[in-house]
């Protein structure tokens, strides 16, 4: 029966399936996948869930969010999405990781929790819960290179920081003298979580990158 396009269906961006927008997937086994989503969308991508290697062997870019980054390893192995996800990374798909995703992205791990294995898309060494259970959360406002305008309100939840860089890794950001959002040229990591403050300045910069990988 044919339904009443005026009434049948949800809102969506009148150009939400247009191919010429970059398609970002945002790994969906743990974390603020929605808010990711909705930051993307509002960058100008269009997205989906990634929990299949299907949808992963699609996406012209890959979100990691926060959570809990030995979970996140594990269930990387279990939704067996880890090696298409080492080999598309490997490939230069671009990443974007906060938090827990940084963690995930980096090529060393300090204070890591035994199995825990990264997948090594980024030359950086993170140190996991860095600032320590005094300051377990907190909020900074902070410039980052490339993101144009005022400087930027940052959440901090059981934060990684970056202990060391390697060749064509760039600081974007740092609190107290360690960074806190760097990026190479393909792979973009915050310890803090923009996809909760509403301001969408580090998701556009990374729908930029994909779109200038896509191109
Ligand atoms: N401390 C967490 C970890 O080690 C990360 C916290 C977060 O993503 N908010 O994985």
């Amino acid at each position: 029966m044919p339904t009443d396009p005026a009434v049948s269906v949800e809102p969506t961006a009148p150009d939400a399936d247009d191919p010429t927008r970059p398609l970002i997937g945002v790994l969906a086994l743990q974390g603020d996948v929605r808010e990711h989503r909705r930051a993307l969308e509002k960058s100008g991508a269009r997205t989906i869930p990634v929990r299949r290697p299907a949808e992963l062997a699609r996406v012209d870019g890959i979100v990691l969010p926060g959570g809990e980054s030995t979970t996140i390893s594990r269930l990387l192995d279990v939704f067996e999405l880890r090696d298409l996800l080492s080999d598309r990374l490997a490939g230069g798909l671009p990443a974007y990781g906060s938090c827990a995703g940084m963690i995930m992205l980096a090529t060393e791990i300090l204070d890591a929790r035994s199995g825990q294995v990264p997948l090594a898309a980024l030359d950086i060494t993170v140190r996991r819960n860095a600032f320590g259970r005094q300051v377990d959360s907190f909020e900074a406002t902070i410039p980052v290179l490339g993101v144009p305008g005022e400087d930027m309100h940052a959440v901090f939840i059981r934060a990684p920081w970056v202990e060391s860089v390697g060749d064509g890794v760039q600081v974007l950001a740092a609190v107290d003298g360690h960074p806190v959002a760097v990026r190479s040229e393909r792979v973009l990591a915050t310890s803090f979580h923009p996809e909760i403050t509403g301001d969408t300045r580090i998701h556009r910069l990374f729908v930029e990158m994909v779109t200038d990988t896509r191109v």
